[in-house]
């Protein structure tokens, strides 16, 4: 190693003095700057003394890159991004996008004060809950209602609160691992709930249930298969029949539904999802996702009988699982969509997307591609259909009939990384190796800023 390259490295103090860098200076508080350069320069002379490094880089390639971390460092981490990937619920992408009305109906609740806890006719205190439940009654004909963080959140509080000591009958093939390493029989062992394995991973049938009461089950939990589907010599018995057993024996019937919907899925010409007032009507309790199909916020919905729901609103794990103000003011805002079922499908962006229809979305394709052709002649993109999913663990197996853009010209895992390191970054997917944008995803606005990123390629940046 050459001790003068170490010499040469200029102070942090003069470095906040170079034009460029007091410039971008200007728009990022002067502590992150410093700490930003004073990380960056703490790397290189890591990188010297390693070996890993020459020689310093010269001061306009120095300059260059300490405005470039700067201006990162100064960024959010959390980002819009352009979904093109025709994944509606996208775990990765933050699953139900809000849609601009129903979010701004929310942010009130986080700007200023809020009768969250405040019964204003009485001028005392009152439930965080209230008007939110009452809705969900009202949508469901639940007797009652109770909304925690998130789902994985409600499977634990409820079988914590109605199975904790006792048996509880689960099918061998709904033991199932969710995601992020929620595994059912996992979660139920920290219940407290005692796991009876029942009927095999293809065919669980009444039959199989019945032994289970026979041999002391005291709960009857169901779980929806959510990420993966089992096709050929299969059997699963019907929610129907599982809630008459329940009924006749006295046993809890409970229901990990995932996710579900608050409209028929017929209506959005959908041919499957579970449809929640349906499962209600059969359940002692069943709980779901807020931001899968019923495309609101994060949170664990619980929905059912008067007494478990009360006796999980006592739980201790209840006041650890309560959700935020600004997820109560969500939800009540995309459930209010929700009384009228036409307003529902306008105004919450999963539905609308789920209805799309192919012949409309292969119009919106062909004048996406018309449009980039004009911006980016150095590229072809053209108009096509392609499979659609509906993603986040709430339909396994069902495509979506879609339409993309495919775009020609340059390899595509180039124009992937292009585009998504735009600004906002554009995800879309490589499929037979092909760029595709698929437009179902898409939100208002979204085809102006692919129409720029495009320029911005066209124009060699
Ligand atoms: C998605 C899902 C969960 C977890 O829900 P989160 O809202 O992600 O916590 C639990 N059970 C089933 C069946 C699911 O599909």
């Amino acid at each position: 190693m050459d001790i003068s390259q170490l010499r040469s490295i200029p102070k942090v103090d003069n470095i906040l003095e170079w034009p460029e860098i007091k410039r971008v200076c200007r728009e990022v508080p002067r502590a992150l700057a410093k700490e930003t350069v004073r990380r960056e320069l703490d790397r290189l002379r890591g990188a010297l003394y390693q070996g890993e490094l020459e020689a310093m880089p010269s001061a306009e390639e120095l300059d260059a890159m300490l405005c470039a971390e700067i201006k990162k460092a100064a960024q959010p981490s959390l980002r819009r991004v352009i979904n093109a990937t025709g994944v509606v619920l996208h775990t990765n992408l933050g699953r139900a996008p809000l849609g601009a009305e129903i979010a701004a109906s929310a942010a009130f609740a986080a700007a200023g004060y809020s009768n969250l806890e405040y019964n204003l006719e009485k001028g005392c205190r009152g439930s965080r809950y209230a008007c939110t439940e009452e809705l969900l009654c009202a949508l469901t004909g639940a007797e009652a209602a109770l909304i925690v963080n998130n789902n994985a959140a409600a499977v634990f509080l409820m079988l914590n609160t109605l199975a904790q000591g006792k048996k509880a009958a689960v099918s061998r093939g709904e033991l199932v691992e969710i995601g992020g390493g929620f595994r059912i029989p996992e979660i139920m062992a920290l219940s407290g709930a005692e796991l009876m394995e029942t009927g095999t991973t293809n065919k669980t049938r009444l039959s199989d249930y019945k032994s289970a009461i026979d041999l002391g089950a005291e709960v009857l939990l169901k779980v929806h298969t959510s990420n993966f589907k089992i096709t050929g010599f299969t059997e699963e018995t019907a929610l129907s029949q599982l809630s008459a057993l329940a009924k006749e024996s006295g046993a809890y019937m409970l229901y990990d539904m995932g996710s579900g919907f608050l409209i028929r899925p017929e209506t959005l010409g959908l041919h499957e999802g579970a449809y929640i007032p349906d499962a209600v009507s059969e359940c002692d309790v069943v709980c779901f996702s807020g931001d899968k199909l019923l495309g609101g916020a994060q949170a664990g919905i619980l929905l059912g009988k008067s007494e478990p729901i009360a006796l999980m609103k006592k739980n201790q794990l209840n006041r650890m699982l309560r959700p935020d103000k600004l997820t109560l003011a969500a939800l009540e805002a995309v459930l209010r969509c929700y009384i009228d079922e036409k307003q529902a499908k306008e105004k919450i962006p999963a539905l609308r997307m789920l209805a799309a229809e192919q012949t409309s979305l292969l119009e919106t394709a062909r004048l996406l591609a018309a449009r980039l052709a004009d911006c980016c002649p150095t590229l072809h993109f053209f108009a096509e259909p392609c499979a659609d999913e509906t993603g986040g663990g709430s339909l396994p197996g069902m495509e979506l009939s879609g339409a993309a853009v495919a775009v020609e010209g340059a390899p595509p895992q180039v124009l992937e990384e292009k585009m998504r390191a735009n600004d906002p970054p554009v995800i879309g997917r490589i499929n037979r190796n092909r760029f595709l944008l698929s437009v179902r995803t898409l939100m208002p606005g979204d085809v102006e800023e692919i129409a720029a990123a495009f320029s911005k390629w066209g124009a060699g940046l």
